[in-house]
């Protein structure tokens, strides 16, 4: 059994590390826990993906590593970005920070760009915020750099939004995410809305840019096999907690917990005769974050569930594939046969 204490000593020396984070939104009847208690870290270089259904509480992290999230919603935790926490910097420093240090990428282009604005402007905008001695003609220059860094011919510059397809949004999207050199960039779900060629497109240039760069990555998708073929590591999370993380290609072939196991089984593999190991996919939904049942939160759809699972909450115990996993099946004690999900 791991604590968080331990895991903290364990990272040392990370691009970033998420510590304990929790995050409540406010409701009529009371405060809504949407993430409970999550730590992880993104060493400098590397790919971390989080998986989960909607309404796990990934893209709530996202917004909160930028601190992005609503000005009523409640955080504690610690998001340490090269040692310092983003959740207690000061704005002029957070302002700082943001595009600089770590970026941002979300998943509807359209919705995060200007429409009204041509693509160019708006990423030479974000530049000589941060650069304030770059003049107009270097910003410009910028840009076409960047445009042709991620495929876009350097004249898109003077389109507007709206003239470009999806895939060439997400695009500009990612070189003004790049436009003022970050190490670190979150990328939430920034291929859902494409079609699956553009997607394959777009994953491929990430991973380029990624490895180019060495940026540390955190792609959040609830398509585990997208994060099998881009990610280090995997980190799946269910209602507001990561149940298990570790190797990614172990997390989708051997995953020690049941969740983890229904989620893989969920896509079809195609040229693989066993693909369906889950079939009928997960049974039921995620759970209210309000009424979250009690002990394990993932025993009313488990199909591993067990005698201590209504009663006891699982930590985290150190998994076959090298990482950690919130399951009761692996505590040699309640199961002594020590039996994989
Ligand atoms: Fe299933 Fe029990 Fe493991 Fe929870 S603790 S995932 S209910 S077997």
């Amino acid at each position: 059994m791991i604590s968080t204490g331990e895991r903290v000593q364990a990272s040392v020396g990370s691009l970033l590390s998420v510590r304990d984070l929790s995050i409540a939104y406010p409701s009529q009847a009371g405060p809504v826990p949407a993430v409970r208690g999550v730590t992880f870290d993104v060493a400098e270089g590397e790919i971390l993906g989080l998986a989960g259904e909607s309404g796990c509480g990934k893209s709530t992290i996202a917004h909160a590593l930028l601190r992005l999230l609503p000005p009523d919603a409640r955080v504690t935790g610690q998001v340490l970005l090269n040692g310092e926490d983003v959740l207690t910097m000061k704005f002029g420093r957070l302002r700082a920070v943001r595009w600089d240090e770590a970026s941002i990428v979300f998943q509807g282009a359209m919705h995060s760009m200007n429409p009204v604005q041509r693509v160019g402007d708006q990423i030479v905008e974000a530049v000589r915020l941060h650069r304030p001695a770059t003049n107009e003609r270097q910003g410009q220059a910028q840009v076409g750099e960047l445009l042709e860094r991620v495929g876009l011919p350097a004249r898109r510059a003077r389109d507007y939004p709206h003239e470009l397809s999806g895939g060439q949004r997400q695009r500009a999207m990612i070189a003004m995410a790049l436009a003022c050199e970050p190490k670190l960039l979150i990328a939430d779900e920034p291929t859902t809305a494409l079609d699956v060629m553009v997607q394959a497109q777009v994953l491929s240039l990430l991973k380029e840019l990624q490895r180019e760069l060495k940026l540390g990555l955190i792609f959040i998708t609830h398509d585990l096999s997208v994060l099998v073929e881009l990610c280090d590591r995997i980190a799946v999370m269910y209602a507001g907690r990561i149940v298990e993380e570790g190797p990614a290609e172990a997390i989708f072939e051997r995953p020690a917990h049941p969740y983890s196991w229904g989620l893989s089984g969920s896509f079809p593999r195609i040229g693989d005769p066993e693909y369906r190991r889950a079939p009928g996919g997960l049974p039921g939904d995620p759970p209210d974050p309000q009424h979250l049942p009690t002990g394990c939160p993932f025993h009313p759809r488990c199909p591993r569930a067990f005698e201590p699972c209504p009663d006891t909450d699982p930590p985290m115990y150190p998994a076959e594939h090298g990482g950690f996993a919130a399951c009761l099946l692996l505590d040699s004690k309640l199961n002594p046969e020590g039996a994989r999900a």
